[in-house]
């Protein structure tokens, strides 16, 4: 029941002198509960892997199977349709919505997935209450801090059980101990759930916590240690 796998994956962009070849036969396969970090230099691709793991974005070559469902052959709103059942992303910027409460961010997502309002509030309160933020379900994004927004963030994202969980530098802008809270969030929600998650992050500390550490390097994902 292996949730996330990439295959041979080739991704560049650009052509001719100014190619810029990002991905070359990249293999990647996250379980279900577990956590796999990646570390890699600004640039080397790890945005391009997870948009392409989150399927943001598509690959030149290889395929890409979210729940042993090959995507390649999928058209976009079919892709887009698994993504949103299945994945949850999130963001080094929280990309909350900034006009809406703490819970309404949290709750929407549920609300486009079919949900009864008292259905997605219950749940938005469990998620906010377990991420330590409950307190704060009904202040709008701005009138959080950085710490309070992604922990709001990685409930967005938790709140419709996504079976893949991608973030990129989710511990970007904080300070270390909210770093630290942050990501433990994110582990016990990994954990409760069963979902794979792959995380992008500069935080050596942190990425020594996850279950694995791979990087990338010349175009392919390799083990790493720290
Ligand atoms: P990282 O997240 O590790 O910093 P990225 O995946 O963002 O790396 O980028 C990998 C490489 O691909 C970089 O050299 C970047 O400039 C290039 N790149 C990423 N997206 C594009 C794009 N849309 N067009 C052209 N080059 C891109
Ligand atoms: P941090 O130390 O994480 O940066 P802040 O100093 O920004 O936290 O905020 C401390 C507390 O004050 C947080 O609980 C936050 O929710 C609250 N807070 C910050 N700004 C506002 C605001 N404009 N309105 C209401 N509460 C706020």
């Amino acid at each position: 029941d292996t949730q996330l796998v990439l295959r041979g994956v080739h991704r560049h962009y650009g052509d001719g002198d100014t190619i810029v070849r990002v991905l070359e036969s990249a293999d990647l396969t996250v379980k279900g509960g577990e956590l796999v970090a990646l570390v890699a230099p600004s640039g080397a691709g790890k945005s391009t892997l997870l948009h392409i793991s989150g399927l943001l974005e598509r690959p030149q070559q290889g395929e890409v199977e979210i729940l042993g469902v090959p995507t390649s052959h999928l058209g976009d709103r079919a892709r887009t349709m698994l993504r949103r059942t299945t994945v949850g992303y999130v963001y080094q910027f929280h990309h909350l919505l900034p006009e809406f409460t703490a819970l309404e961010n949290v709750s929407i997502p549920q609300l486009i997935a079919g949900k009864s309002q008292a259905d997605a509030d219950k749940r938005s309160h469990e998620l906010l209450a377990m991420l330590g933020v409950d307190s704060r379900a009904a202040h709008r994004p701005a009138e959080l801090s950085g710490g309070e927004q992604q922990r709001v963030a990685i409930a967005r994202a938790a709140a419709n059980h996504p079976r893949v969980v991608l973030a990129d530098e989710p511990t970007g802008n904080l300070d270390p101990a909210t770093s630290d809270l942050v990501f433990e969030a994110l582990r016990q929600l990994i954990r409760d759930e069963g979902a794979a998650a792959l995380i992008a992050t500069h935080n050596h500390d942190l990425a020594r916590r996850a279950d694995r550490i791979v990087t990338l390097r010349d175009g392919l994902v390799l083990p790493h240690t720290l």
